[in-house]
């Protein structure tokens, strides 16, 4: 007897995960503290370690806790909330809006305990966060007893913690001052992604990390349009592009790196990066499948992240872990492509390493921290047991363990579970709580699904421009009398322009919603170059309109938005009733007819094909100019060969709805 410590765990099957995967069985773990002391044979350890308190484990596995390697866990609150969609629309249509509409230091403190419940009850002792209001996510896992490194996030949007970057990298300086040291949080700084961070930003919070020598969390390559959008604005793919700006200066935490090639494994490894391999996400996200066989052979340190619970939608490394192995078998074709061994490996200590972390947690061995669970393997799920390949305990745990088979769970030499009872949590209230919010979400979200409107303020950059005009469009059957017209020089002409439309309209059963109409304006040259694409959206309000004998008087508003996603972004996002599409070559004049300004536009409708179109119109900004102003639109339209009796419907959608019918 030489040794003395408080704890000793005796009668278990101990898998030390450390670099020779050394398993005792029956062995013994003494703890002093927060620290392992002793671990080996039980007879050994029992002869040279005296402590006040033994327990017997009664045969169960006892390993090194869980290290989630990436998430979000205040999204807890936010499970379930929208599934089923892509990304972006995900991200941007549901995520991001009812962030900013909700999260509030209280809403993540209460998601993070509901995570930390969670994570605790499935075997997990350390995980690697990002959100907003970090220092609350801290300061809810500190109490949790939970071992975390919380990523204060930085993004080039106003955030729910800070109106500007600048601003979120002011918070995160002062959460890194505030946390650094802690005893179970590691603070650190997170630029969200390159996408969505500027150079000004990724250079800054590298500068950060460094200064403060804390890891940097960041998404890297997480889809194949990141990686193809990167390429064409900056020339290069994700991983040198953030070389390129110090990234790597910091201790790098990469979150999914699905599309990344070998070149870029390679820098990866030269830095020292870790990686966080999400699989679940990245299915269910349908972003694809990592390399991660390349990873390990070249010695990256690549851990398992479940991401946040509303891309996933749980926080069970079990299921994360089996998957992983399951993932890189059938993606290989290579059935001993990541074995148990290995899997459990990388859902512990290389997890660890991948957060840098690596010297104080991730596997049971003496001067390590006390971060460890019990697994009772007996379940019958997991029966029954054999013992002639010594690989057949890691088996056991990756491909027929289940998170409920977790017992005990014991966090920095304290423990937080005890036979499936939470000693630092209270289940019930948080439960009760999360009901709550979800009922304030819910109504938020069904009152904005209601209006298009608030659909598209939801999702931002929309700006309101109410107008009033006086149009008039009428039929042509020979186009060339507009171009005589206009060249006989009785018009000043203020510009003339060229354009092709290609216009998609969205219409909804309700009339009341108006229709969106997203257009895409190619600029044609004189030379007949066609360049300058544009991508607008506009919400066309219902018109109210002023009959006139040859025109019509409209009043509407419009809420025009520059349309930086995609068609089917928006199409999976309003989700209409109907679409129409209308392609048309337009010629564009901006004329002073009797000291008035108008526009006239000339549009050969091609889809569907509808024939020539002259459209006059004028801004008015009263009902008295607006007759004024309607007699002169009579007048041009006739100067330009057209009969202002045969006014017909004001926008195409009407025109074409009516020739369907
Ligand atoms: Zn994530």
């Amino acid at each position: 007897m030489n040794l003395t410590a408080d704890l000793l765990l005796i009668n278990a099957i101990v898998l030390t995960l450390d670099e020779k995967l050394t398993l005792f069985e029956p062995g013994a773990v003494a703890i002093k503290g927060d620290t392992i002391v002793a671990i080996g044979a039980e007879a050994e350890v029992k002869a040279r370690v005296t402590a006040p308190d033994i327990i017997d484990c009664q045969g169960k596995v006892l390993m090194p806790g869980l290290v989630n390697a990436h998430t979000h866990v205040p999204m807890t609150l936010l499970r379930g909330l929208a599934d089923d969609l892509r990304l972006d629309v995900w991200l941007l249509g549901y995520m991001m809006p009812v962030e900013r509409e909700f999260v509030s230091p209280e809403f993540v403190r209460l998601g993070t305990k509901l995570a930390c419940a969670e994570l605790i009850r499935s075997g997990v002792t350390t995980f690697n966060d990002m959100y907003y209001f970090e220092s609350d996510v801290a300061q809810a896992t500190a109490e949790a007893g939970l071992r975390a490194v919380c990523g204060q996030t930085v993004l080039k949007f106003p955030a729910p913690d800070a109106d500007s970057y600048e601003e979120s990298l002011a918070r995160a300086r002062e959460f890194i001052q505030t946390w650094k040291d802690h005893p179970l949080i590691v603070p650190a700084v997170a630029p969200h992604a390159p996408y969505t961070c500027t150079k000004e930003i990724l250079h800054a919070c590298a500068d950060l990390a460094v200064e403060f020598d804390v890891p940097l969390h960041i998404h890297l390559a997480e889809t194949a349009l990141e990686v193809e959008n990167s390429r064409k604005e900056h020339g290069i793919p994700v991983i040198p592009y953030i070389r390129d700006h110090k990234i790597f200066d910091a201790k790098v935490i990469a979150a999914h790196c699905v599309h990344v090639d070998n070149g870029e494994v390679r820098t990866l490894k030269r830095y020292n990066a870790g990686v966080a391999h999400n699989p679940s996400s990245n299915l269910k996200l349908s972003s694809g499948v990592a390399p991660i066989i390349k990873m390990l052979e070249m010695g990256v340190n690549v851990g398992i992240g479940t991401d946040g619970p509303s891309s996933n939608n749980d926080l069970d490394m079990f299921e994360e872990i089996r998957l992983a192995s399951f993932l890189a078998k059938g993606t290989s074709g290579d059935p001993t492509a990541v074995s148990a061994p290995i899997a459990l490996t990388m859902g512990t200590r290389l997890g660890a390493q991948a957060l840098h972390a690596g010297k104080i947690t991730g596997s049971l061995e003496v001067g390590k921290r006390a971060d460890l669970i019990l697994v009772d393997i007996t379940a019958l799920h997991n029966s029954p047991r054999f013992r002639h390949d010594k690989n057949s305990t890691y088996a056991q745990l990756v491909f027929a363990a289940k998170s409920t088979d977790v017992t005990d769970v014991m966090v920095n030499g304290k423990w937080v579970m005890r036979n499936h009872q939470l000693l630092t949590l209270n289940e019930a209230e948080l439960l009760a709580e999360a009901t709550e919010y979800a009922k304030k979400i819910d109504y938020f979200l069904i009152k904005r699904e209601q209006s298009i409107l608030s659909k598209l303020v939801a999702i931002g950059g929309a700006v309101q421009e109410e107008s009033f005009e006086v149009q008039a469009k009428v039929r042509l059957a020979d186009p060339t009398t507009v171009q005589t017209a206009i060249e006989k020089g009785g018009l000043e002409i203020l510009y003339a322009r060229h354009y092709q439309e290609y216009d998609t309209y969205f219409r909804f059963d309700d009339p009341e919603q108006g229709y969106l109409r997203y257009r895409e304006d190619e600029y044609v040259a004189p030379d007949g170059e066609v360049s300058n694409a544009r991508y607008r959206l506009t919400l066309i309000g219902p018109a109210r309109e002023r009959q006139y004998p040859s025109d019509v008087m409209l009043s509407r508003s419009r809420y025009i938005a520059p349309a930086s996603h995609s068609l089917r972004f928006y199409r999976e996002y309003f989700k209409p009733d109907h679409e129409i599409l209308i392609e048309k070559e337009r010629k564009r004049w901006r004329v002073i007819f009797h000291d008035t300004t108008f526009y006239v536009n000339l549009d050969k409708v091609k889809k569907p094909d509808l024939g020539y179109f002259l459209e006059v119109k004028s801004r008015t900004w009263s009902r008295l100019d607006g007759e004024h102003k309607s007699a002169l639109v009579a007048e041009l339209i006739t100067y330009l060969g057209g009969k202002p009796d045969e006014t017909v419907s004001e926008d195409y959608v009407r025109i074409v709805e009516k020739d369907k019918v």
